[in-house]
């Protein structure tokens, strides 16, 4: 059984850096995908109550009957409930969904700004954690004025920060700022979302034929030798496989650096939602 790499947050409990993302994974199909990468070995799940699956997730740790600590789950809570008290009902609603008493991360999804409303979230996140619901706690698609906001206001820094990050948008300024304040990055569309042809870029199908390997398999690799904690989707049994087998080789120092030549530098290589534009 291959063993994923853990990281330690800065709440002491560590993530496998390597899991398994939901998003766009249909409810109805969510259990059979789950259970499928749970047989292939992924012990770490990503999902969020705006995917609507997190009943699928649960049925399938259920049914897997693999022991609660040998899993982490993941989920976050979305922008409508991020005002007043409602995360506190939120978090019971997934929680309730998930089956489950705890969850491992819960994040708040997106800072959605014109609200202002994501530090009040912050701030009950804390007391989710405290209350025992989560083990560790952070944020998604979270800018360095955000990041700064929320220890402003209550002293603390998100465990991880969860942004978009694949080899043509790279966000800089938030790896800078998660290294001097000790909160993990986790890579979102790690491959991209397939919506531009990073497959076929030289410097990774170098660094894939050199090893061996796919593309795909590179480039998660860049990935995890970077230090990303990374969940790459996909629902099809090979893919899940092919994107679990990727212990067996390390980039060299070469081959990361034309990887992280290919950072488009100006956020031109965004393929989601400006965390400034989504409200
Ligand atoms: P991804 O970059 O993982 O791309 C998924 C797509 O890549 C799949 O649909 C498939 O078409 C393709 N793919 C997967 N494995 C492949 C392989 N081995 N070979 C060829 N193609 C392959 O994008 P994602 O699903 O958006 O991101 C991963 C996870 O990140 C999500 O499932 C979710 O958990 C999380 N996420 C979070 C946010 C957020 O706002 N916090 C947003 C999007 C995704």
């Amino acid at each position: 059984m291959t063993t994923v790499p853990t990281i330690t947050l800065n709440s002491g409990h560590a993530i496998p850096q390597l899991g398994f993302g939901v998003f766009l994974v249909p409810p109805a199909e969510a259990e059979e995908a789950v259970s499928t990468s749970l047989e292939v070995g992924y012990r770490h799940i990503d999902t969020a109550a705006i995917y609507g699956n997190e009943e699928g997730v649960g049925a399938a740790i259920a049914k897997s009957g693999i022991p609660r600590d040998e899993l982490f789950v993941t989920t976050k809570l979305w922008n409508d409930r991020q005002a007043g008290e409602a995360p506190h009902d939120a978090i019971r609603e997934s929680l309730e969904k998930l089956g489950l008493d705890y969850v491992d991360l819960y994040l708040t999804h997106w800072p959605t700004p014109e609200k202002d409303t994501y530090s009040n979230a912050w701030q009950k996140l804390i007391e989710i954690r405290d209350a025992g619901l989560a083990r560790s706690i952070g944020v998604s698609n979270h800018l360095p004025e955000h990041l700064d906001r929320l220890v402003k206001d209550t002293g603390e820094v998100p465990a991880v920060d969860q942004i978009e990050l694949h080899p043509a948008l790279q966000q800089r300024d938030v790896l800078e700022w998660g290294a001097a304040n000790g909160m993990h990055i986790e890579s979102w569309g790690p491959l991209g979302q397939g919506k531009y042809p990073l497959f076929e870029n030289p410097a990774v199908v170098a660094a894939a034929e050199a090893h061996g390997v796919t593309p795909a398999q590179a480039v998660i690799r860049w990935h995890l030798d970077r230090g990303f904690i990374v969940f790459p989707k996909s629902t099809h049994r090979e893919r899940m496989e092919q994107n679990f087998d990727v212990f067996g080789f390390e980039l060299t120092a070469d081959e990361i650096a034309a990887i992280d030549a290919l950072d488009a530098g100006d956020g031109s290589g965004r393929v989601g939602a400006h965390p400034l534009e989504l409200n």
